[in-house]
């Protein structure tokens, strides 16, 4: 390794939502997602990741690998077809669970599935079934993954807890008959939507202690999730329900580099009060023919770097403990 090599290098993808069905249109009508056309940009990624010296070491996906309408002709034929290039590849991909993984499979379906990162060797989560999880590729570096359905309406049973407190939470905030639609509702209420979903308390304890050790151990810390947490990353509609209590959490140690999602297929930027560098990552299934929309973050020993292709965009961030 030369001295101007990076440490780690990884990919980063989002909301593929590859679907082997002709192009439609998101729910307000606005946009056309391209669901054969995003296999091709998955394409595009992995064939620039190959090409990265001194080599890719993994890949986050951010959710929303498949769409939903998967299901029409098979979630799980979907399924191994978008995630043959990943595989191809034969670097780990960690995964995190977003709304259309969940309009394909429950949450116990899912565990059986290749998007189950928590299940790797490699990486640790607090129970058996748990969707969030961390791995440590690096001494120096703790790579912390969320669970933004925790608490949701979709992929918990009707006679669940969480679906109860996610009925209970959206109630409150929601007025629509339609609980799918944010018409109407004030800005701050908007978020409150059956495709949106929140952690549980029992997550954010463990994220506290996630990020309480990472100081300890003066790791830096890349949290990934499906759902933005700020504001300024996202239109309104599409932030995870407590985000707030999520970046207060990460905001109580001083490890956190980044926090990066998807969802909000626009992409978005912006670093918070505290220094956090928060990229939504734009959404590969509204990007045409011939578009980009991938990123590679190599990580030096002082910063952070993310080189956005096509739509997504770049980035550079100072480490908080520099690796020596
Ligand atoms: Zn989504």
């Amino acid at each position: 390794m030369s001295c101007g090599d990076p440490v780690l290098t990884f990919g980063i993808i989002a909301d593929v939502q590859y679907a082997d069905e002709d192009n439609g249109r998101n729910f307000l009508k606005t946009r056309t997602r391209y669901y054969r056309n995003s296999l091709n940009i998955l394409h595009n990624a992995v064939n620039h990741w190959r090409q990265v010296k001194p080599r890719v070491d993994f890949i986050l996906q951010l959710g929303d690998h498949i769409d939903g309408i998967c299901k029409r002709k098979g979630s799980d034929v979907g399924l191994r077809t978008a995630l043959g290039p990943l595989i191809s590849f034969g670097k780990p991909v960690y995964h995190v669970i977003g709304n259309h993984e969940l309009y394909n499979f429950s949450r116990e379906q899912f565990i059986g599935t290749e998007l189950f990162s928590a299940g790797r060797e490699e990486c640790d989560s607090p129970a058996v079934g748990c969707l969030y999880y961390s791995f440590q590729p690096h001494p120096a570096v703790r790579v912390v993954a969320l669970d933004c359905y925790d608490v949701s309406l979709i992929g918990n049973p009707k006679d669940s807890d969480k679906y109860r407190e996610a009925m209970e939470i959206i109630r409150e905030k929601n007025t629509n008959e339609d609980l799918a639609s944010p018409l109407g509702l004030p800005e701050e209420n908007m978020r409150f939507v059956t495709w949106n979903g929140g952690l549980s308390s029992r997550q954010l304890s463990w994220l506290q202690t996630e990020v309480q050790e990472a100081e300890k151990l003066r790791q830096n810390v890349i949290v990934f999730g499906h759902l933005p947490l700020f504001q300024p990353t996202s239109d309104c509609v599409n932030l995870c329900w407590n985000a707030e209590d999520v970046v207060d959490v990460l905001h109580q140690h001083s490890c956190v580099v980044c926090y990066l999602c998807g969802h909000n297929h626009d992409g978005g930027d912006a670093v918070d009060g505290e220094g956090i560098l928060h990229v939504t990552m734009p959404g590969v299934v509204e990007r045409g023919p011939g578009e980009d929309a991938f990123a590679t973050a190599s990580l030096h020993r002082e910063r952070l770097d993310i080189a956005g292709q096509g739509a997504a965009g770049s980035f550079s961030v100072n480490l908080r403990y520099p690796i020596s």
